[in-house]
């Protein structure tokens, strides 16, 4: 149904009264919103003001792609979900909230991981993606699977203080995610939220101007981001503004494409990169059996004191290059960490170091929380 047979009820007339009464929306720019069909990658912290705000619009289907539980230390920015959730589906607890935000809201859940086998079939139920998810494999999914369907892709990211926005659609002109980054940073350079921090009002900003470019671009109005980068500091209070450029050379939205269907992400981000690892399972065997193992924790501090395993020595990874040295070179050594991203680099760097026996564990202490021992606090 296109927005010239939209029609709106009395209660809306009320409930958008603000926006009717302004002349850049009025009730055509409001059949506009209600006609229109947004997918926001995630219901985390870029994610819980988007869709807060989409919902309060009145857009009219507003889908979420999440497969997680709310989990306590999502609450200092994931404002979608309160206490009460803690341990549901994020997308049981953001319909609630959404609904009651706005039951004239048609919210679609997708409990999935966005990948290469349903990117193509969710998107092209939509007009418009926000992409507010942390990692890199599924923004280049999402930036990939945007280009070819033709759809606008709204990008925020946040670090800490910081933070950035723009929205990639080189059918309006401007680049995509691929013509600035044609290849992923190697694996464990960049940290994610959990691992860096992220003051909780960063992602609250970035995702209201992921937001507020996406009303635009439903309401054709105002002038895009398509070709501008956004960047926030928190400390300084400061904007600035970058230009973008098509790259003419970009392997997905170039003159001659040479990427023109989903990808492995994991593969092409390097996640697979195959450092020798052992199971929480292996580990448990070894140590109930005494086995002398060197455990080596690479986390941070704050993490070691939220939860450990017992006898890990603790080396945050980035110390780990000045530090090695305090470790036992031959002996049969394993390396955790959170989920086993920055183990695996971690081992990399031992091996390169001359640790020929060092493995990391899969999974890390989530794994292990998970299947040997549920006193161990998750985070
Ligand atoms: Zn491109």
């Amino acid at each position: 149904m296109g927005p010239s047979e939209i029609q709106l009820s009395g209660e809306e007339r009320v409930r958008y009264s603000r926006h009717l009464s302004m002349p850049e929306v009025g009730a055509r720019g409001q059949a506009r919103l209600k006609a229109a069909r947004v997918l926001c990658i995630g219901a985390g912290g870029l994610g819980s003001p988007a869709a807060l705000y989409l919902a309060a619009a009145g857009v009219g289907k507003i889908g979420l792609v999440d497969f997680d539980d709310v989990d306590l230390s999502n609450l200092q920015r994931q404002i979608l979900h309160g206490t009460k959730d803690v341990g549901r589906p994020k997308l049981q607890s953001a319909r609630d909230r959404l609904h009651d935000l706005n039951p004239n809201v048609r919210v679609a859940l997708h409990d999935c991981r966005f990948s290469s086998s349903n990117a193509l079939k969710l998107v092209a139920q939509y007009d418009i993606v926000v992409d507010g998810c942390d990692n890199f494999p599924t923004r280049y999914l999402s930036n990939d699977v945007c280009v070819w369907a033709r759809k606008p892709n709204v990008y925020g990211s946040v670090f800490r203080f910081e933070g950035q926005s723009t929205v990639f659609a080189p059918h309006l002109g401007g680049p995509c995610y691929r013509c600035l980054f044609p290849e992923p940073p190697p694996p464990g350079t960049v940290p994610n939220c959990a691992e860096a921090g992220v003051l909780g009002i960063l992602p609250g900003i970035i995702g209201l101007i992921q937001t507020v470019e996406t009303i635009k671009l439903i309401l054709g109005t105002g002038e895009s981001l398509v070709g501008r980068l956004l960047h926030f500091d928190a400390r300084k209070m400061k904007f600035r503004e970058f230009n973008l450029r098509r790259d003419p050379q970009c392997p997905v939205c170039g003159e001659t494409p040479t990427i023109t269907e989903p990808i492995d992400y994991e593969q092409f981000c390097g996640m697979t990169a195959e450092v020798p690892a052992i199971s929480v399972q292996e580990l448990k065997g070894k140590l109930d059996a005494h086995e002398p193992v060197q455990l080596l924790d690479v986390r941070e501090p704050f993490e070691a004191e939220i939860a450990h395993i017992d006898r890990a020595k603790l080396i945050p990874l980035r110390d780990l290059p000045d530090r090695a040295n305090e470790l036992d070179r031959v002996a049969y050594t394993v390396v955790h960490c959170h989920t086993g991203m920055r183990s695996a680099k971690a081992v990399q760097l031992l091996r390169d170091a001359g640790f020929t026996n060092a493995f990391n564990l899969k999974g890390g202490i989530d794994a292990w929380a998970d299947e040997i021992d549920p006193a161990v606090q998750k985070y």
